[in-house]
């Protein structure tokens, strides 16, 4: 099964507009870095052939429910929401860096969480801080297609935040979360 024309996901980078999500160690924005990680894996996927929808591509405002709507209406075969993570008052030095990858436990998108994270890990060399399940998260509760949430990297330690503000390095993410969708429809899907 090679034809993915009749494949659809939906890409949903986290924050935009007066929301800037974390501020890192230099001072990056959040709703930045995920957006541009969005829009790199909008064109891998676009190059083989698979049809995305994004809830944003423009810096602006968009509440979770707008999200989840623009999502259950897209009928996709999955949807993957972009963040980036902050650490708070457990991490006074600012240690944690690496990569999670969130799903809702018990569910179809185990699998996909499990794929796309394996395939970040692989194309970055980041510390894999494994795969979570968290009903906390309103983009995993509300939307109907499978979903995952990827925290692509801690902006509050500061050689993890210097990574996240490269492009290279941002484009290693994007590679990293479309083969992973990729690899899960050719497996799953077809
Ligand atoms: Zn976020």
């Amino acid at each position: 099964m090679n034809n993915m024309g009749n494949r659809r996901v939906v890409l949903d980078p986290g924050h935009g507009g007066a929301d800037p999500g974390a501020v890192g160690a230099n001072g990056v924005h959040e709703k930045r870095i995920n957006l541009f990680i969005a829009q790199e894996v909008r064109r891998l996927l676009e190059a083989a052939g698979i049809e995305v929808v994004m809830t944003l591509d423009t810096d602006r405002n968009l509440t979770l429910a707008e999200r989840a709507a623009i999502t259950n209406r897209a009928g996709a075969d999955c949807v993957v929401s972009i963040h980036a993570n902050a650490s708070g008052t457990a991490d006074p030095e600012r240690k944690a860096r690496g990569i999670e990858t969130y799903c809702l436990p018990g569910g179809p998108a185990k699998v996909l969480a499990d794929v796309v994270h394996e395939f970040m890990v692989r194309a970055t060399g980041a510390p894999d801080r494994g795969v979570r399940t968290n009903r906390a998260f309103y983009m995993l509760r509300k939307t109907d297609p499978p979903a995952v949430l990827v925290e692509t990297g801690y902006l509050t330690n500061v050689a993890e935040c210097a990574l996240l503000t490269e492009p290279t390095y941002r484009f290693k993410l994007a590679l990293g979360i479309a083969a992973g969708i990729i690899a899960w429809l050719r497996e799953v899907k077809s």
